[in-house]
């Protein structure tokens, strides 16, 4: 079923309405009239890049004729961020940006509420694939959702960076991080440090790889096996080993029997070696933090010690999407801007707010993603499977195909910029 056309003339108009009352303060870290600015509108498929402006007046200008779809900004400072040529741009140095969002890992609730359809063959089903199964062709179109347990995870995600890498082992200040939400599944944290945004993409990556916990050497911690005996980290270690140990003992301290289990199965251990984990609990955190000669007489062979610390590391490890933070000539989603597949804003964050910010039903309208609520109702059609989703408290659908329903303004919005419903 197609959309109807004149629905994007809808949407372009209602964003230049926002446009018109949008009042964002102009932060001096951010340089505005040296970064670089692109757009993508509601006509077409291309993006406009190489734009700048002199003061935010000027863009507001701009926002308010043309009424985006999307809005994005530069990580990067350039003496001459209009310039069309990357070369001829004269980058000066670009803010630090990691980038979490639902899009890239894994969340149960997918399952009921994410669909894919394959271009090729026309399969669909539910959850998040990368190839078909029937064609194992990658020509796959997902539809993603919005829903408060993606959100919870990525904001879970977002305080297991900043509290276990950045602040702790990156020495970077809280004043320093800004965190917005994206308006859609995710966050980005753009760090404004001094020594960070001096970085090159190189050293980018480093960072990516300690954050993520990607390519870690257990041998470079100091774990081998001398004639069957197996020795663990070095005592002088801090980060990563100390890190692997919290989690550990979280684990084997916290959890129920059950739990456990059920974790240490997620790793991929055997039925014996998880029984043998689960009987020698206190004697392992003994051995591998407290005894002095690093001697680890766990009961585990080394293949599945690797098991089990590969499993600690990828629940540690942050999930971000990494080529954000290692291209420094990225473009990411403007804050205060508004988001072309919801209708929601972007909306910046400082870090005591995040954890009682709720993006679908935030109670301080300062910090409201929702800006289009209204009592207003629009007559639509739906025009793909809409799972069922609570927005602002209330619940809505699942609608089917070909459904004819009656919703308020801001999801009649949120439908409409996510092309699973048209106007009637
Ligand atoms: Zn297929
Ligand atoms: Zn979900």
């Amino acid at each position: 079923m197609m959309k109807n056309m004149s629905d994007n003339g809808f949407l372009n108009r209602i964003f230049k309405t926002y446009y018109r009352q949008y009042k964002e303060q102009e932060s001096s870290k951010f340089n505005f009239r040296q970064r670089e600015f692109g757009f993508l509108f509601w006509d077409r498929n291309y993006m406009l890049r190489h734009k700048s402006f002199d003061h935010l007046e000027q863009l507001k200008d701009f926002l308010i004729k043309t009424g985006p779809r999307h809005v994005y900004s530069s990580g990067a400072i350039y003496e001459k961020p209009d310039n069309p040529n990357m070369d001829n741009k004269e980058y000066l140095y670009c803010d630090f940006i990691i980038d979490i969002d639902v899009d890239h890992f894994y969340t149960p609730c997918k399952e009921k509420h994410d669909r894919w359809l394959c271009k090729n063959c026309g399969n669909s089903g539910n959850g998040m694939i990368e190839n078909c199964p029937k064609c194992k062709k990658a020509k796959i179109k997902s539809i993603s959702w919005v829903c408060d347990d993606c959100l919870n995870h990525a904001k879970l995600e977002v305080f297991k960076i900043i509290d276990n890498f950045l602040i702790p082992d990156l020495g970077i200040d809280e004043s320093e991080i800004n965190i917005t939400f994206s308006g859609h599944r995710g966050y980005h944290i753009k760090i404004e440090n001094e020594q960070m945004r001096n970085l090159s993409s190189e050293f980018r990556r480093e960072i990516v790889d300690y954050i993520t916990g990607d390519n870690i050497s257990f041998e470079v911690l100091g774990l081998k096996s001398i004639n069957n005996v197996i020795y663990g980290f070095s005592r002088e270690s801090i980060g990563w080993p100390k890190k692997i140990y919290s989690k550990l003992e979280e684990i084997l301290k916290n959890y129920s029997v059950e739990a456990l289990r059920n974790k240490l199965r997620s790793y991929e251990l055997t039925g014996g070696n998880i029984e043998t984990i689960l009987n020698n609990k206190k004697r392992i955190l003994y051995e591998i933090y407290q005894n002095e000669e690093r001697v680890w007489r766990v009961g585990l062979s080394m293949k599945a010690l690797y098991k089990l610390l590969d499993g600690l590391v990828k629940d540690i490890g942050g999930n971000i999407d990494e080529p954000v933070s290692i291209d420094i000539h990225r473009l990411i989603r403007y804050p205060y801007s508004l988001h072309g597949k919801t209708g929601f804003k972007a909306q910046p964050l400082k870090l005591h707010e995040l954890d009682k910010f709720n993006p679908l039903n935030e109670q301080n309208k300062e910090l409201d993603p929702i800006v289009f609520e209204s009592k207003k109702n629009h007559n639509l059609e739906v025009i793909e499977e809409i799972p069922r989703m609570t927005i602002k408290g209330q619940p809505y659908g699942p609608y089917s195909l070909g459904q004819q329903i009656e919703v308020p303004n801001h999801i009649a919005i949120l439908l409409l910029c996510k092309e699973v419903a048209k106007t009637i």
